[in-house]
């Protein structure tokens, strides 16, 4: 690959001006490398924990013990962790769906959640295909504040107006396809204590997508009752072939375990077939693979913001998730972005991203992904709806190098179309 001597240099800049942001990076990876390697100690992963079982999977060592060291590592009481859920999206579903029942309501208290879950809650899509609407639970949501805050008094008098019937307070952790600032943990941490002290028996559930190992702990840690994830992005390290998990108290657990299997079997049943060992493997690497994607988008906040693009967090900002966005303002910058990114993947390197309409999403989206797994965004990739303000959204990097790579080849598409 061939780059352009400014941005050789700027990328040379970048390095030198993020040195401090970068040991800082490093040394959370660190912290949750250690909190990993202690839960592998404490409850004594084996290579038998790697077997695999079919059918029922009854009895399955390795997904007991999974779903135990996930826990451990969460700072919850409990988890599961499983192959057979598909992405992110099922996940929610599995926990949105165990927890609520008819004359509920889901109060959404970070705005609009992702994309994929508005049909899921029935916001969008047709009536009668099955969403919560349908069984008759209610929806509401509150807007965060102008400058990205949770705006406490109105979840307040929400909370009282509907008087307990707010099973659930949910929180988007990530910015998503939204142009917001991502939630720290220490924030979760404030709502939960406000949310139980008006109301104890709402369940405080967060889509934690993206969140996870950014920071030193996550929000079941600090009182959050469940958290949701896909495992082809952060925790599964690059390495877990699919699945996703989810964590909290036993109570939240169990009702969403009795909602990915059936009532009473839970999650004590769930045929592993094989896949054991990615996943622990991915959990193993998750701490260190995140701090590599985290500084490919610190590198990359760096790169764009200094040829002019509005970008979100600024390169030296701490991080809450692994997301970087930048403003293109075009279609046609969008689509340079996505395709320079893809020209720098190691998979697929050669084929050019078109704008396409996908499940779940209500406009044309359009996406980088060279990657090993299909659909990994904790591996480099890029998409963005096409949209105004055309906001690219950036996240992953297996390795810092090919994520710098790849960024390098980004803005050198870019720097083609303004001439
Ligand atoms: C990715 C994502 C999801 C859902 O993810 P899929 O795995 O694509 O179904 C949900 N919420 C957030 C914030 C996400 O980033």
């Amino acid at each position: 690959m061939q780059f352009s001597e400014r941005i050789l240099k700027l990328a040379a800049e970048a390095e030198a001006a993020l040195a401090p942001r970068f040991a800082e990076v490093d040394r959370i990876a660190f912290e949750n490398t250690q909190t990993v390697m202690d839960a592998f100690r404490e409850h004594r992963v084996a290579a038998t924990n790697f077997d695999s079982t079919s059918g029922y999977g009854y009895d399955d060592r390795g997904r007991e013990v999974l779903d135990e060291i996930w826990a451990e590592v969460m700072g919850a009481e409990s988890a599961i962790v499983r192959q057979q859920i598909v992405n992110g999206t099922q996940a929610l579903t599995i926990g949105l769906f165990g927890i609520l029942r008819p004359g509920d309501i889901m109060l959404s208290v970070a705005g609009k959640p992702y994309d994929t879950l508005e049909e899921v809650i029935g916001l969008c899509g047709n009536p009668g295909d099955g969403s919560l609407r349908d069984f008759g639970v209610d929806y509401d949501q509150v807007e965060l504040t102008a400058d990205g805050k949770f705006d406490f008094a109105t979840i307040e008098e929400k909370l009282r107006t509907y008087a307990g019937r707010v099973k659930m307070v949910f929180v988007q952790r990530s910015k998503g396809y939204l142009n917001r600032k991502t939630l720290s943990v220490a924030e979760i941490g404030e709502l939960v204590t406000f949310v139980k002290g008006i109301s104890p028996d709402s369940y405080v559930v967060v889509d934690n997508c993206y969140g996870e190992f950014v920071e030193t702990s996550e929000p079941t840690a600090v009182g959050a009752d469940l958290i949701i994830g896909s495992l082809i992005k952060n925790p599964g390290g690059g390495m877990a072939e699919t699945g996703g998990y989810l964590a909290g108290t036993k109570r939240a657990v169990e009702l969403a375990s009795y909602r990915l299997t059936s009532v009473g079997c839970g999650g004590e049943v769930g045929a592993t077939m094989g896949q054991n060992k990615p996943m622990y493997k991915g959990l193993f690497y998750a701490p260190h693979t995140v701090a590599q994607a985290i500084k490919t988008a610190h590198l990359a906040a760096y790169i764009f913001e200094k040829l002019g693009y509005p970008v979100e967090p600024s390169w030296n900002e701490e991080r809450h998730d692994i997301i970087q966005t930048v403003i293109t303002g075009s279609p046609e910058a969008l689509c340079a972005f996505c395709r320079g990114i893809q020209s720098g993947s190691p998979v697929d390197s050669h084929v050019t991203p078109e704008p396409w309409a996908m499940p779940g999403y209500t406009d044309p989206v359009i996406m980088a992904a060279g990657a090993f797994t299909q659909g990994s965004s904790i591996e480099l990739s890029a998409d963005g709806p096409l949209r105004p303000p055309y906001t690219a959204y950036f996240q992953g990097g297996l390795t810092y190098e090919s994520g710098r790579i790849a960024i390098m080849a980004a803005a050198d598409a870019m720097a083609k179309l303004e001439k």
